[in-house]
């Protein structure tokens, strides 16, 4: 009790006590990238069309991309949703859609004017077998900045490319030294590409890597994690944002949502940030270590009293020094046993997060 409240003061939310009391043996902690390390906020800072610049096809593009992607609600499809509008194109202009289709993982899909309009990974491109030979140089130059790239086809073939930007959390890469600091593994786990999730990994200190992992796959890799190790049972802990994190984070042994984040994936876990900053995954294990820390001392007050007691009482002393125990002190200990617990346990008020503020 003392701890979930310790807890809420400093910004964790606990609603499972059992996992504060897992929190302590934790080995592994996986987090998610878009909205956990990263702020969660996309905005397209690039653009360029097969074609060329100065080019009218450019803005109509975007028009089309814009329309089908007004469908979706993943954040990549506002952002260049509000790209297109900033520049300058009308948003009830964005209609005229049919037969949208999101394909979980790889992009988007819709027919305008009997065009198909495809938007979507460098992935999903190969699969549908779409040449994207032409930007290729500046998709990679994107990508090792960090930023997530996405496609434009029209009947089938690449026509325009989006570099699609999403800020760092200014705590993440304090949170990430701090845990490993206390020598636990931090991986990465998120459906972006490959290069756009190491570019963000190296910024923030993660050294593991699950890229390119769809949304039915994040809770297996949460098992193969679990999996890991000599007695094929790590600790493992969840973090993340999204209705895709929830399968994940009801896998992982501890499992922590940010508050910012869905509601979905806020109902799958056991401990959430409320702000979001994850430096209270650092206080949230610390806490948990206290805590079990003060549960052993109680067990210990619990016991002490009654190991000494008890044979005293049935005379273990009485052949030697004609001792025996007297009731009065028998009811006097059993009292005295509980405030001791109950004093000890409130000690854990004066709990202070260490290194993180
Ligand atoms: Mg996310």
């Amino acid at each position: 009790m003392v701890g979930t409240g310790k807890g809420a003061e400093n910004g964790i939310l606990i609603k499972d006590a059992e996992s504060l009391e897992r929190a302590h043996k934790l080995e592994v902690v996986v987090v998610d990238k878009t909205g956990t390390l990263t702020e969660g906020k996309p905005t397209v800072t690039d653009y360029l069309t097969v074609r060329g610049t100065a080019n009218s096809n450019e803005i109509k593009l975007l028009q089309m991309a814009a329309a089908v992607e007004r469908n979706s609600e993943h954040p990549l499809a506002e952002a260049v949703v509000n790209y297109a509008i900033s520049q300058g194109v009308d948003r009830k202009k964005l209609t005229g859609v049919q037969d949208f289709d999101a394909v979980t993982g790889r992009g988007v899909q819709g027919v305008i004017d009997g065009h198909l309009i495809q938007i979507g990974t460098e992935r999903w491109m190969q699969d549908l077998d779409i040449d994207t030979q032409s930007l290729q140089s500046q998709r990679q130059a994107w990508e090792q900045a960090a930023k997530t790239t996405a496609w434009v086809a029209i009947d089938g073939k690449a026509e325009g490319l989006m570099g699609i930007s999403d800020a760092l959390k200014n705590t993440s890469a304090q949170a990430v030294s701090a845990l490993q600091k206390m020598g636990l593994e931090v991986v990465m786990l998120t459906g972006d590409n490959q290069q756009t999730a190491e570019a963000i990994a190296q910024a923030v200190g993660i050294h593991r890597v699950f890229a390119e992992v769809r949304p039915d796959q994040k809770a297996a890799k949460i098992k193969q994690l679990q999996s890991e190790g000599p007695n094929k049972n790590r600790q493992v802990a969840m973090v993340g944002d999204g209705i895709n994190d929830a399968p994940a984070l009801a896998q992982a042994d501890v499992g922590i949502s940010i508050g910012t984040g869905t509601d979905v994936a806020i109902a799958a876990s056991d401990i959430t940030l409320i702000s979001g900053d994850l430096k209270g995954i650092v206080t949230a294990i610390q806490l948990s270590k206290a805590t079990i820390a003060n549960i052993r001392q109680n067990l210990f007050f619990a016991f002490i009293y009654n190991v000494a007691g008890i044979p005293i009482a049935a005379g273990i002393l009485y052949p030697i020094f004609g001792w025996l125990l007297n009731p009065i002190i028998a009811g006097g200990a059993m009292a005295f046993s509980s405030v001791s617990v109950v004093t000890n346990a409130l000690r854990l008020r004066n709990f202070q997060p260490k290194g993180v503020r």
